[in-house]
């Protein structure tokens, strides 16, 4: 029997929860190739011990993963990247080259993190950081490929959300792990099978440019699912490639209506999203009440107007940064 935990599709691969903030907010994916194993995301340090757990399930020991998989260093992510690296001896971590350096020295990751958030909630969410060691992370370049037992897993460069981030192919299910580049699609909000799906444009890399290519790039391949890691498997990617676009755009519209509110703009802005997107979900169908809507999408909103209004407030050095 499975834990609640664990939801497993074909292939060998699984989503287990991060249980980061709520239940089915994060996955951390799971790919299980002739007893070999690829975790791709973290979720936090706290997620670690079910990740432990899951894979004793499974009867899979800690010293058969063979690679931990980093789509992005955000640390809802990579947060828990240390932890792995200390409990899977035989692990290597595979991140993409901006973000190798952040996972081997982690103070300028942890400093940024903790002026959005305090120490005290930085703690509380996220744990420790540790740093790894240097000789055990691979940088996965654009097109690169890693061998997990046989099976071919390719690294395409996919900024947008950020400029550290990779998607991943794996040709085997002929599906993409899409991290943060595709947008995010709570199971909750799912209409007779059809997912939601909205872009998440948090701080400080926020592109919409790169994020129409990045988009165009992953459907170039023709997937049949993509593994969001918040909350994983969604198909009819046709469909949601085009509603991801007009969103994208749409994001984008409201912050340049935004732009002149001074000190209002994050409510201004939270606003405009919070209508844009229960519009929306209204033509989706959703029938939960308004308050569980809100409640669901409450930190996405959030977390998107502040990266639209850094987006707003840096067109030029929007690219220096991690
Ligand atoms: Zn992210």
């Amino acid at each position: 029997m499975s834990l609640p935990l664990v939801t497993d599709y074909e292939h060998g691969i699984s989503a287990i929860d991060a249980q980061f903030h709520r239940p089915k907010r994060a996955a951390i994916h799971l790919l299980v190739e002739k007893g070999m194993a690829a975790l791709i995301d973290t979720g936090t340090s706290f997620s670690i011990p079910g990740v432990i757990e899951s894979l004793k399930q499974k009867n899979i020991s800690t010293e058969d993963v063979a690679y931990v998989i980093l789509t992005h260093i955000h640390l809802d992510h990579a947060g828990g990247a240390g932890e792995c690296m200390r409990l899977f001896p035989n692990a290597k971590l595979v991140v993409h080259p901006r973000g190798a350096g952040h996972m081997a020295n982690p103070v300028r990751l942890v400093a940024g993190a903790m002026s959005v958030y305090g120490e005290v909630e930085f703690k509380r969410v996220y744990g420790e950081i540790h740093p790894i060691d240097a000789s055990r992370i691979i940088e996965a370049p654009d097109e690169s490929r890693i061998d997990l037992n046989g099976r071919s897993l390719l690294f395409l460069d996919t900024p947008g959300h950020a400029r550290h981030h990779n998607c991943i192919y794996d040709e085997r299910s002929r599906s993409f792990f899409t991290g943060d580049t595709f947008g995010v699609s709570y199971r909750e909000l799912d209409v007779n099978g059809l997912e939601f799906v909205f872009p998440t444009t948090s701080p400080v890399q926020f592109d919409p440019d790169a994020a129409h290519v990045s988009i165009d790039l992953i459907m170039s391949y023709k997937p049949h699912y993509a593994y969001l890691t918040h909350y994983s498997r969604i198909g009819h990617l046709p469909y949601h490639a085009e509603s991801m676009h007009k969103l994208v755009d749409a994001h984008v519209d409201i912050a340049q209506q935004a732009k002149d509110a001074g000190a209002d703009k994050q409510l201004v802005i939270s606003e405009a999203l919070k209508s844009l997107l229960m519009q929306k979900l209204s033509k989706h169908g959703c029938q939960l009440p308004q308050a569980e809507i809100n409640e669901l999408l409450r930190s996405d909103i959030k977390l998107n107007a502040q990266g639209l209004i850094y987006w707003l407030e840096h067109p030029t050095d929007r690219f220096k940064k991690i």
